[in-house]
């Protein structure tokens, strides 16, 4: 039977309550820096010049239906998606070492490769064992969900140092070294969320060198790319690196475009395993198997938000109107970072702040405690998550002035 036996009662997710929060308080002045979406000057969710430009051309086209796609999705889309991650003349590409599907944006991306993962990655010297995913402390909050709904372990590995506020790489190092051999390593490939902080260059070669070393497997969230440095190239140095170094690892990727195109709500992404040889047979099974999940789980993916992308990703003048799409929103996120910092400052605010310049995408972690938080919100209005991120693309000429008055009187 259904009884509250079995069925217990859960807290609101933390992210989706504290928008719910939001949403229902009275105030006219409360600024939400909680969930990360891009907003404009305004503070209005801002459809891409680019995505409204191909909306124009999807339906006018004489094609323009809402038929089903295949199961592995929108060929068009994948194709040109897998070339915005891994470069137009990746090697992998070109030895046919990819395989690619749709998915359900960068969660359902995930999703399938967990279940993927917990069927099809096996540890030779122990096939029934299953992979640990280790996930960087801390983490998007949904990672360690997503896979233990999968019946996988998750492990943390050092990231994030409170007291230098920046990278652990000692820490991640032996993390790496000390993982049972053929574990997974998920890696935030650009703007890692809720720091906010990236391993340089040679950070990153020594992070794959181990990975490889010591027989793991990198996956890497692809959620951001364009939002650290504007650059769809730039944003991709770790994800190439991997794919085009000297490793012999195979790579797993999970790439959302919900906010890189600002679709967050037409559920567009992909899954993309690269492997380390050319193999057409075991190209080709791992594509049945990655296209049986697809249909067991949702029989094929969302249409409307893959022909939209496919459209700008496969028209010249459309994809350089969306690289200067996310300039504009890369560059007016850098301008409130340095408009916060500057304000904090100004006031004399109570420590140092430059971290929040030096961090980069979409999310800033403040160093504000929980008790810090709830005070923001209580009795300021401001609502950030607990941990003390704020998503930078809330800020605006209108209120970062507020927020760092907010900031500056509850770490008095
Ligand atoms: N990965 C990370 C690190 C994220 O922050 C998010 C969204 O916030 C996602 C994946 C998945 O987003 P979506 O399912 O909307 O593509």
């Amino acid at each position: 039977s259904f009884s509250s036996k079995y069925i217990t009662q859960l807290p609101p997710d933390p992210l989706f309550g504290l928008k719910a929060r939001y949403v229902e308080d009275p105030r006219t002045d409360k600024i939400d820096l909680g969930i990360g979406a891009y907003r404009d000057n305004n503070g209005k969710p801002w459809i891409l010049p680019s995505v409204k430009l191909a909306e124009n051309l999807l339906q006018n086209s004489k094609d323009y239906n809402h038929e089903y796609l295949p199961i592995s999705g929108l060929k068009q889309f994948t194709q040109a998606a897998a070339k915005v991650i891994l470069g137009e003349d990746s090697k992998a590409i070109k030895e046919d070492r990819l395989v690619s599907i749709q998915s359900l944006s960068g969660t359902g991306a995930l999703h399938v490769v967990s279940r993927f993962l917990k069927d099809f990655y096996k540890n030779d010297s122990n096939p029934e064992s299953l992979p640990t995913i280790y996930l960087s402390q801390p983490t998007w909050a949904n990672h360690i969900q997503i896979f233990n709904f999968s019946g996988l372990k998750t492990a943390a590995y050092p990231y994030w140092d409170n007291a230098t506020k920046s990278l652990d790489l000692d820490g991640f190092l032996k993390s790496i070294e000390n993982a049972p051999t053929g574990s997974v390593f998920l890696l935030h490939a650009t703007a890692h969320n809720p720091t906010g902080l990236d391993p340089k260059p040679e950070q990153w070669k020594k992070i794959l060198r181990a990975i490889d070393e010591n027989g793991h497997l990198p996956l890497f969230d692809s959620a951001y790319q364009g939002f650290s440095s504007g650059s769809l190239s730039k944003d991709s140095w770790a994800v190439r690196e991997a794919v085009d170094g000297d490793y012999k690892f195979p790579i797993l990727i999970c790439q959302s475009f919900a906010k890189n195109v600002g679709m967050y709500g037409e559920r567009v992404g992909a899954v993309h395993l690269i492997l380390p040889e050319h193999d057409e047979a075991l190209n080709k099974a791992a594509f049945s198997q990655l296209s049986k999940i697809i249909r067991a789980e949702i029989s094929n993916p969302p249409s409307y938000g893959a022909k939209i992308v496919s459209l700008i990703l496969n028209t010249p003048e459309l994809k350089k109107q969306w690289e200067q799409d996310l300039i504009t929103m890369s560059t007016r996120i850098g301008q409130m970072r340095l408009k916060l910092r500057d304000e904090l400052v100004k006031l004399g605010t109570p420590g140092t702040w430059n971290h929040i310049v030096e961090q980069q995408g979409m999310f800033s972690f403040t160093g504000l405690t929980p008790v810090q938080v709830e005070r923001c919100e209580k009795e300021h209005g401001v609502y950030l998550v607990g941990s003390g991120r704020i998503s930078v693309a809330g800020l605006n000429e209108g209120n970062y002035k507020r927020v760092a008055k907010a900031f500056d009187e509850v770490v008095r």
